[in-house]
């Protein structure tokens, strides 16, 4: 277990290893944050684990940021797309992904197909990926 610290100095507690297993039905996933624990996958590259870390920290910082509230946010599809979209932004920082164009467009893609969003169509999720994008500049 490691601790570091978002906004300074709110802790957040990270697992590796054994811990993942744990979590069995999020078997697609590559890192799960819960409140301020994050456990990462333990067979990710060294490179991927930084990407990982960098999404599941801004999950962290939702936590403390809506005071506990941003897990029942997350049930609702217009909160889910809105915290994704953000911690993408950050994981995906376009000062090391390709054109800033076309990695937004690949991030909205993967918030549609893979978080269960039915309600609203990818452009709808494009434009909240473009305006957490350009939030994070
Ligand atoms: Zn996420």
């Amino acid at each position: 277990m490691k601790i570091e610290f978002v906004y300074k100095i709110l802790p957040v507690f990270i697992f590796t290893g054994n811990w993942f297993n744990r979590f069995k039905f999020y078997r697609n996933a590559t890192g799960i944050t819960i409140g301020n624990c994050i456990v990462i996958k333990p067979d990710v590259s060294a490179f991927d684990y930084v990407l990982i870390l960098r999404h599941e920290k801004v999950h962290t910082e939702q936590f403390y940021r809506y005071l506990g509230i941003n897990g029942i946010l997350y049930l609702f599809e217009r909160f889910r797309i809105k915290l994704e979209a953000e911690a993408y932004a950050v994981q995906y920082d376009s000062r090391y992904f390709d054109t800033f164009y076309k990695s937004t467009k690949a991030i909205a893609e993967n918030i549609k197909d893979n978080y269960a969003i039915t309600k609203y169509s990818y452009e709808d999720v494009y434009r909240e990926v473009m305006k957490a994008r350009i939030n994070h500049r």
